[in-house]
Formats: structure tokens, C-alpha cells, sequence
């Protein structure tokens, strides 16, 4: 058994040691952090987040804890009044969501400033990388500004339901998952790439779902070059502005989880291969391996609302 603050600092850990930036350089933007908020006068300060001193993700917060310890859990992608209503009727005590909702939607745009360091790991000057995410920061900012934000914790609180969401560390888990895969099976055409996708059991699930990962952009027959997951941790997409950038850096791939017709056309004028690779599938991904390990402190699972729930506890 665990409490919500354990499942909570066991999200953050594992987001840490599984960001693609590297722990390091996560570690230091903490400390950096540390700096900024010892620097604010009295009024900042007791406005400041303190959550932000050891947790780099905006969008990974507990969001109603009733102190008591976790025994069954509805995990879904999405959790909103239906779900919470859905986890009183099936005696959850806790409900997971893996998309931010309440003060980690309200503030999803601040964790993508780690596009910008992983763009400049894939070879995007840094300037540039930063220059095209800080706008895209402040219009998803504003774009997230008008939504009743809170109803879910609302529901939440009244039924006495623990609620948590758990987005980029899980993120951070597909991502690393995929990256592993690919530097393994170093697929050399877009088609193989699709292959290898659809090797892992969540890919295979979602293309009996008619979901499965597709080509965007390019073709099967395309050469790959070089490989980037630009697009699938980061919280949500980025500009349209980058692929042209990641173009120029000598990148030929792009892996994602979505992708809108104006990142497509703009992926296509500058030569990208893009393959899609599903998004509840992908988010599944992640999302699995963090409640393996809930499972294995004999947490009950109960998955629901686009979770394909696969368990990597019991090996085949
Ligand atoms: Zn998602």
C-alpha cells in the first residue's frame, strides 16, 4: 500500500531519471529554480508554487488527498466528473489521471520549455529553440486561460475520491521507452520504423482500435536518417515553426504522438519523414510503466477512459 504523496513522489522520480534531457541537467534547473525563488521579495514568494522547488513538471500535481492510503485506483487518460463518479460506483479510493487537469492544466504550458532543450539536443541552436517555444508557451497559456479548470476536483472532493494527475513523467517513460527500442532495432526505412511500432503491445492493441501508428509525412520507402522524439514528451505541441529548424539540423524522422495539418504541411515542405505513432497508445505507454509499479506495492488497477492497460509485471 501507499499513500498519495508516495505515488506522487514515486511520478516525479521516475520522470526525472527517465527525461531525455538527463538527470542532470534537470537537477540543475531545479537548483536554478531554487535560486530565482530565494531572490523574490515577501508577496512573490507566498504566491510561488513550492511544488516547482522539487518537482520540474507543471503539469504532475496531487490535486485532492484525503490522507488515506491508496488501495484501488481508476487510471484513465482523461479523467473528468464522469470518471470520478465511475470510481465511487466501482469502490476506487483514488483516481489517476495521466492528462493534466485543474492547476496542472491551468499551468501545462510552463513544463515545454523542455522542448527547447531537447530540440537543442537534436541540434537546434539553442536560441532558436527557445526563441520559437516561448511563443508557443504563452499562446497555449492563453488558449488554457478560459476553461472552468477545477470541476473534476470539485466532484473529486465531494466524494471524498483521492485525485492525482500524472502527465510528462509518464511521458518521460514512453519516450525513453521508444528511444531504447529504435537505437536497438535501427530501423533504416520509415516502413520499419511502423514495424517496430507495432511490435509493442500497446501499438498492436490500438491497431485492432484502428488506431495504430501511421506515416504523416513521407513514405514507407523513405530512408529514416537521423531519428528525432521531439514530439512526444513536452506536454502538449509545439510550434509549427520548428520543423523547418529541425530540418536544417540534419534531422530526417520525426516521431509523435499527433500532429495538425499545419505542423503536416510545414513538416512536408522541409523534407521530414513524420510518423505518428498513436495517442492514447503512446500515452498508454508511459502510463503503464509508472502503475506497474503500483501494481507491485499490490495497488488494485482499474483502468479506464482510453487506458490500453498492458502489465509489464508478469513476463511472457
Ligand atoms: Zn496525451
Amino acid at each position: 500500500m501507499m499513500t498519495l504523496k508516495q505515488i506522487y513522489d514515486l511520478a516525479i522520480d521516475l520522470g526525472i531519471k527517465n527525461d531525455l534531457r538527463g538527470e542532470a541537467k534537470v537537477k540543475k534547473n531545479l537548483a536554478k529554480q531554487k535560486e530565482k525563488y530565494q531572490k523574490l521579495g515577501k508577496e512573490k514568494k507566498a504566491e510561488f508554487d513550492q511544488e516547482n522547488l522539487t518537482n520540474p513538471y507543471s503539469d504532475t500535481r496531487i490535486l485532492y488527498d484525503n490522507g488515506k492510503e491508496v488501495k484501488k485506483v481508476l487510471v484513465g487518460i482523461d479523467i473528468g466528473v464522469q470518471e470520478i463518479l465511475l470510481a465511487k460506483t466501482l469502490g476506487c479510493d483514488t483516481a489517476i489521471s495521466h492528462h493534466p487537469d485543474s492547476i496542472a492544466l491551468a499551468d501545462l504550458s510552463s513544463v515545454m520549455h523542455l522542448q527547447a532543450e531537447v530540440l537543442a539536443m537534436y541540434g537546434v541552436p539553442i536560441n532558436i529553440a527557445e526563441a520559437i517555444t516561448k511563443e508557443r508557451v504563452s499562446e497555449v497559456a492563453r488558449g488554457l486561460s478560459p476553461i472552468n479548470h477545477n470541476r473534476a476536483v470539485d466532484a473529486a472532493k465531494l466524494l471524498n475520491i483521492n485525485y492525482i494527475c500524472v502527465h510528462t513523467p509518464c511521458d518521460n517513460l514512453a519516450a525513453i521507452y521508444l528511444d531504447k527500442e529504435i537505437k536497438k532495432a535501427k530501423p533504416e526505412t520509415v516502413g520499419e520504423i511502423i514495424d517496430l511500432l507495432k511490435k509493442i503491445p500497446e501499438y498492436a492493441e490500438a491497431v485492432k482500435l484502428k488506431a495504430g501508428p501511421k506515416i504523416f509525412a513521407g513514405s514507407a520507402d523513405n530512408s529514416v536518417g537521423k531519428i528525432a522524439l521531439t514530439e512526444i514528451t513536452g506536454g502538449t505541441s509545439g510550434s509549427k515553426d520548428m520543423y523547418e529548424k529541425i530540418s536544417q539540423a540534419g534531422i530526417g524522422t520525426i516521431i509523435g504522438m499527433h500532429l495538425g495539418e499545419e505542423s503536416r504541411k510545414e513538416a512536408m515542405k522541409h523534407y521530414l519523414n513524420v510518423v505518428i505513432a498513436g495517442h492514447m497508445s503512446s500515452d498508454s505507454l508511459g502510463v503503464n510503466q509508472f502503475i506497474d509499479k503500483l501494481e507491485k506495492q499490490k495497488i488494485e488497477i482499474v483502468p479506464c477512459s482510453g487506458l490500453i492497460r498492458v502489465s509489464r509485471n508478469v513476463k511472457k
